[in-house]
């Protein structure tokens, strides 16, 4: 590989673009790094292209890309930051020192873990493009860990399990979400691994075969009797590590999984993706409960698309997933999709990410500066960040973003402390329902205040699912115990 393949990727998409200043970073960056070797034997600054190439075909703005190439510079070379500031301008100086600290992370176990996570955090919070720098440069890592000692292989595809993924996926990046996981599966669940590709290979020549023939027809009938166009129609496969996910949940039964093979459509707008669901349902029977409306009610990673599961022509099951050109570079690109500086000729204008995409990401560092203890600090991202996500709303129609199995509670305090302290019935959709109940999906949730109420109740401890509104309620509690002995001392 070299520089030009790099080149020739960001020059497809962009035909004007001026890379004279990537040029000379690369050649900065060999320099930097001539004579080291990777430990599967080729030059230093292959890492580096590879890395590089990865943010190319990100469609990454030009400074992520330059950026890249430097990624390593200051952490293994000598060459400084501040040489490399003086070369390359503050902007990328800044990406790279961004990598550089995500990089040194000193300690072990547990705690290392959360110090990781913690610093993944910090990074994204002040430019998110740090992150995707460094899930290009983790991609290549994993590509070459067949190379390096077994315990370094174990301890880097298991923290990309728990920790790369899992962020690529709330950042909607669903593409490089999946290929992060099939790359550590094999390390870190050999056997299993072993297995899922087995069962897996046996039916998906099958599959394959019927989903074609089932895209075949719809083909044909949009053809026919619609004036839908088709921009793409696909049959795809499963990532193996989440359909491994899906395996345990279902029993092993890989009978139980109509996604193997997904019958991908993509058509031109929203009403054409409307239209095309009906144009399925009046060729085959829907599955009850299966007809999922993404596009109305977006999934809280921004995810759009329509899904149905029918029983196709001999009663075999098959789902469909319908969406736009936008919503699929979305579902696979996610917040990168915003990045990028397509769409335009002048390579420099670039649509910036919408802030309210990232301000999750403060919140969540704000929310969790408090928590010193690595040990309570996982338990509360565990509660918050790893859970899949809901959406509800407020009666006016305004979005709360919490995570499964979240009861009013949590969503009284998500919108404010005292609404929680205060908080005395619920009404979701309408109903009046208990405070312990837990929410849905596009749940309307009223909260009904008693004004008198002192504060919070105890017993809600026992089925709060937020990290918030535990840590609200047991320090309206150990607020109330001091109170009471100096009431007690000053009587
Ligand atoms: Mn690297």
């Amino acid at each position: 590989m070299t520089i030009n393949n790099v080149i020739d990727v960001i020059h497809k998409n962009h035909p004007e673009a001026d890379t004279s200043l990537l040029e000379l970073a690369y050649e900065y960056a060999e320099n930097a790094h001539a004579g080291q070797k990777r430990m599967n034997g080729t030059d230093y600054i292959t890492h580096s292209l590879a890395t590089t190439l990865h943010l190319a075909q990100m469609n990454l703005d030009m400074p992520t890309i330059i950026a890249g190439i430097l990624h390593d510079v200051p952490e293994d070379t000598e060459r400084t930051l501040e040489d490399i500031e003086k070369n390359f301008g503050e902007e990328i100086a800044m990406l790279v020192s961004g990598i550089t600290k995500l990089g040194k992370i000193k300690y072990r176990g547990l705690t290392r873990y959360a110090e990781n996570l913690r610093k993944m955090f910090v990074a994204m919070a002040e430019d998110i493009r740090v992150v995707f720098i460094k899930f290009a440069d983790r991609l290549d890592n994993l590509k070459s860990l067949s190379f390096l000692p077994p315990v370094k292989q174990q301890r880097i595809a298991r923290e990309t399990l728990e920790i790369y993924a899992p962020i690529a996926n709330r950042l909607g990046m669903g593409e490089l979400k999946g290929e992060l996981e099939d790359l550590s599966f094999p390390f870190v669940y050999p056997e299993e691994y072993i297995w899922v590709k087995e069962v897996a290979e046996k039916k998906y020549e099958e599959r394959k075969k019927y989903t074609n023939q089932i895209m075949r027809r719809i083909e044909r009938e949009l053809k026919e009797n619609s004036t839908i166009k088709i921009n793409k129609i696909e049959g795809r496969a499963k990532h193996y590590y989440s359909l491994y996910q899906k395996l345990l949940a279902k029993d092993r039964d890989i009978d139980k999984i109509y996604d193997l093979v997904a019958a991908r459509i993509i058509v031109r707008g929203v009403d054409d993706c409307y239209h095309t669901l009906g144009h399925i349902h009046k060729l085959w029977t829907p599955v009850p409960g299966r007809i999922k409306d993404y596009i109305a009610q977006p999934k809280p990673n921004g995810y759009q698309s329509l899904h149905t599961t029918v029983y196709g022509d001999d009663g075999r099951i098959v789902e469909f997933q319908i969406r736009t050109l936008k919503m699929h570079e979305e579902a696979e690109y996610g917040i990168v999709a915003h990045w990028s500086f397509k769409e335009s000729s002048n390579t420099k204008a670039r649509i910036p990410i919408p802030p309210e995409k990232l301000k999750w990401i403060k919140e969540l560092l704000e929310e969790q500066k408090k928590i010193t203890s690595p040990k309570r600090y996982l338990k509360a991202l565990k509660l918050d960040f790893f859970k899949n996500r809901i959406f509800v709303f407020t009666p006016k129609g305004d979005v709360v973003d919490l995570p499964e199995n979240a009861t009013p509670v949590d969503f009284a305090y998500y919108i404010h402390t005292n609404l929680g302290h205060k908080c005395a019935g619920v009404k979701i959709n309408d109903t009046i329902s208990t405070l312990s109940t837990a929410l849905k999906n596009g749940d309307v949730v009223e909260i009904m205040v008693d004004k008198n109420k002192l504060g919070p109740s105890e017993g809600w401890l026992s089925f709060v699912q937020t990290y918030q509104a535990r840590h609200r309620i047991k320090e309206y509690f150990n607020k109330q115990r001091k109170l009471n002995i100096f009431r007690f001392f000053s009587r």
